[in-house]
């Protein structure tokens, strides 16, 4: 083949980049506006109507204890409605029964029935929420930073030597909530539990301070929520040369699936594609941290403008998220979730086992069935589609991979490793725990080989 047949067959490539480009989209770009529904807004949602009372009457009271926060695209494009109350998207979005545990459901349920007046429902709604476990994993204090002054660095937290995880005030909510969020605590208005700060300063003065640091992890809620040049106020500075330890930056986002509009359509979506390009252009690495659960949230235009645009500006895209009952349990859901992922150049990174917090019960999945998902899932990607890690605890002690099921000498085990680590010293050190095929997580597990205590306690 000569360069002229291979420019050939790169023409129709190149005439199509727009979508890739940086400033031209060949996308409809009307913007759309961002319209939200929340608990009180329950009512207003057309495509609700259609469902039987007894359907409304426990989404509302599920609501009135978890956050709920939904928008129209995701009503309108994303939810299959013939297939409601199964759908998957439904049931990422939407409030369901299971949520609540019977004995709470119930008083909740009483409570509305009763004709209960706003602040009592409140009362009975914060006495459950207080027994939902807000904070797993010690997040709240256990990994907070402090200062030289030693006040805690509230919005930081430090637990894995290399990376900072920044939480900014203006980002702390989503563009919809995932009904299986661990973070809704800091969704229902308690000051107390929110994990946020405003300080840009006490960022780039504990980034500085820190030489070891190499990645900043930028999480909310959703940082996607914010402004554009918010956004860039946190992060721009960092191009400094007392940051050149900072190689990666990292942006925790659900905006991909919530409101892809942000990246192509909103006001302020060019601005923040190319700042990321000039992020990107002056040698940091830039990755968004997608949180995917279904191929189905990659299927409108939309969608696949977005990520055709932030690859463009150069930034990678990975992405991760939990496997969760009622949504993408089977190895066939995750098959076409990386298939299509490593089409569009996304690269599978963590599959998460659901964490022990809030309505955990309904979406749960035995770390054994989850490693047969997994490993079911893996079998049937090729190489590109293998990058994914899991499934994976974010545990106290670190973030710990269900590596397999093995039998040595005469007892079955689960084979286990750390993939991340609060000491770095115990990272892919593999060990073992009794098999169990109903434990759903760490806590459950008991050392195999007659040992008391794993080594990391
Ligand atoms: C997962 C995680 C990170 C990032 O870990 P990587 O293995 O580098 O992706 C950082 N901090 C916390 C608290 C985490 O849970
Ligand atoms: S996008 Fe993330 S933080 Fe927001 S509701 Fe979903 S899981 Fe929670």
């Amino acid at each position: 083949m000569t360069a002229e047949d291979i420019e050939g067959l790169m023409m129709p490539i190149t005439s199509t980049l727009s979508r890739t480009s940086i400033h031209a989209v060949d996308f409809d770009r009307e913007p759309e506006r961002f319209k939200v529904y929340t608990q009180r807004d329950l009512g207003a949602i057309d495509a609700l109507r259609s469902l039987p009372d007894s359907l409304r009457f426990e989404m509302q009271v599920v609501a009135s204890v978890l956050p709920f926060r939904v928008n129209d695209y995701v009503i309108r494009e994303l939810i299959d409605w013939d297939r409601v109350p199964e759908d998957p998207i439904f049931q990422l979005t939407f409030p369901q029964r299971g949520m609540l545990s019977d004995l709470h459901y119930d008083r909740m349920a009483m409570a509305h029935r009763s004709g209960m007046d706003k602040q009592g429902l409140k009362a009975v709604a914060d006495e459950i929420r207080a027994q939902l476990n807000p904070h797993p994993a010690g997040q709240l204090e256990l990994n907070v930073p402090r200062d030289e002054n030693g006040d805690p660095i509230v919005g930081l937290q430090h637990k894995y030597r290399e990376t900072v995880l920044f939480f900014p005030s203006q980002g702390q909510t989503c563009h919809s909530y995932c009904s299986f969020c661990f973070r809704w605590a800091q969704f229902i208005g308690d000051k107390s539990l929110r994990m946020a700060t405003t300080e840009a300063g006490k960022l780039h003065d504990y980034l500085r301070d820190h030489q070891e640091v190499t990645d900043l992890l930028v999480t909310g809620g959703d940082p996607m929520v914010m402004k554009s040049r918010q956004l860039k106020a946190y992060l721009e500075p960092l191009l400094h040369p007392d940051f050149s330890h900072i190689r990666s930056i990292r942006i925790g986002t659900k905006a991909l699936t919530f409101w892809p509009q942000r990246f192509v359509t909103d006001e302020d979506a060019d601005e923040l594609i190319e700042w990321l390009h000039h992020l990107t252009i002056a040698g940091k690495h830039v990755a968004i941290m997608a949180h995917y659960n279904h191929a189905r949230e990659m299927g409108t235009a939309i969608a696949k403008a977005a990520i055709g645009r932030l690859r463009g500006a150069g930034a990678e895209i990975r992405s991760q998220g939990p496997l969760l009952a009622h949504i993408n349990d089977d190895p066939r859901a995750w098959v076409d979730l990386w298939q299509e992922q490593v089409k569009l150049g996304i690269i599978p990174y963590y599959m998460f086992v659901e964490r022990d917090t809030g309505s955990r019960h309904h979406f749960e999945v035995p770390l054994f069935r989850a490693w047969e998902i997994y490993r079911d899932a893996m079998r049937r990607v090729s190489g590109l589609g293998r990058t994914a890690r899991g499934p994976s605890m974010s545990a106290l002690p670190g973030k710990v991979e269900v590596q397999g099921v093995a039998e040595i000498q005469g007892e079955k085990v689960f084979v286990l490793r750390f993939i991340q680590a609060r000491d770095p010293e115990w990272v892919q050190r593999p060990f073992f725990a009794q098999f169990d095929e109903q434990a759903t997580w760490l806590d459950q597990l008991k050392p195999a080989f007659g040992e008391k205590k794993f080594f990391f306690e």
